[in-house]
């Protein structure tokens, strides 16, 4: 049972750096490894039934060359990201607001605020990058080149995207609230998880649902990580989609 001398405990380790990286990496690139190596499956087989959307082609997979594409701007757009969450992570946690990981009763409230505010940064900063013509032409439109997500392609964007909307809404939570450093890692890994679950265009029980699937092929609807933004404002969608309304910007 936690006692008061949990949340003021010093000995607690500190939310280190290379702890926050190593879990976000980790989650990361084991998660889009195993998805790319179902849906080449899938794809060298013909199966689709476990994808929300197919390509043009009727198979769920993109060409060699999109994936090695995708696979580079994914590590360069880490890279870019890395002094940000270095500094987020060494110098804006207040180490002082350190609570227990024992003290099980906070852990459910963090995490919804850390939900609430994630869905609150990523929604209203995707939402401008959709609504600003020269924002979207320039930045947004790269995320949106392929109408049909696949995991490998979940940070495919630019980089100045990546940092406000994906590293943003990853910290915003932890810079408001700080906590424990193995709590910190715990969000951190199960944000980038839902990030890439949300992208990996696949059908999983209680894990995944068409929204993210939808706005890449509509693009005007779901804006938010977890639907709360969007059914407050009007822009939450799971109708049927029409073939005429589907986003042709380049490739499937
Ligand atoms: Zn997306
Ligand atoms: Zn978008």
């Amino acid at each position: 049972m936690s006692t008061t001398a949990d949340i003021t405990n010093t000995d607690i380790t500190p939310i280190s750096f290379s702890h926050i990286m190593y879990w976000h990496l980790s989650a990361y690139w084991v998660a889009t490894m195993s998805f790319l190596a179902l849906d080449y499956y899938w794809y060298s087989n013909g199966i689709s039934k476990y994808k929300f959307s197919i390509s043009a082609d009727g198979r769920p997979f993109a060409p060699t060359r999109m994936i090695y594409k995708a696979i580079v701007v994914a590590i360069c757009n880490q890279i870019v990201a890395t002094p940000f969450i270095y500094y987020i992570t060494e110098y804006c946690i207040d180490q002082s607001w350190q609570l227990s990981l024992y003290d099980i009763y906070y852990i459910p409230l963090y995490f919804l605020l850390y939900v609430l505010l994630a869905d609150q940064w990523f929604y209203w900063t995707h939402r401008t990058l959709h609504m600003n013509r020269f924002l979207y032409k320039h930045i947004h439109s790269i995320h949106h080149q392929w109408v049909f997500p696949m995991a490998i392609r979940a940070i495919y964007a630019h980089p100045v995207e990546h940092v406000i909307g994906n590293v943003g809404s990853l910290m915003i939570g932890p810079l408001c609230f700080p906590i424990n450093g193995a709590l910190l890692c715990l969000w951190v890994t199960s944000a980038t998880l839902n990030s890439v679950l949300a992208h990996s265009g696949t059908k999983i029980y209680m894990l995944t649902d068409e929204a993210h699937d939808m706005h890449h092929r509509v693009l005007l609807c779901n804006f938010g990580v977890m639907g709360l933004c969007d059914r407050l404002f009007g822009t939450h969608r799971t109708a049927r989609i029409r073939p005429e309304e589907v986003y042709n910007q380049s490739h499937t």
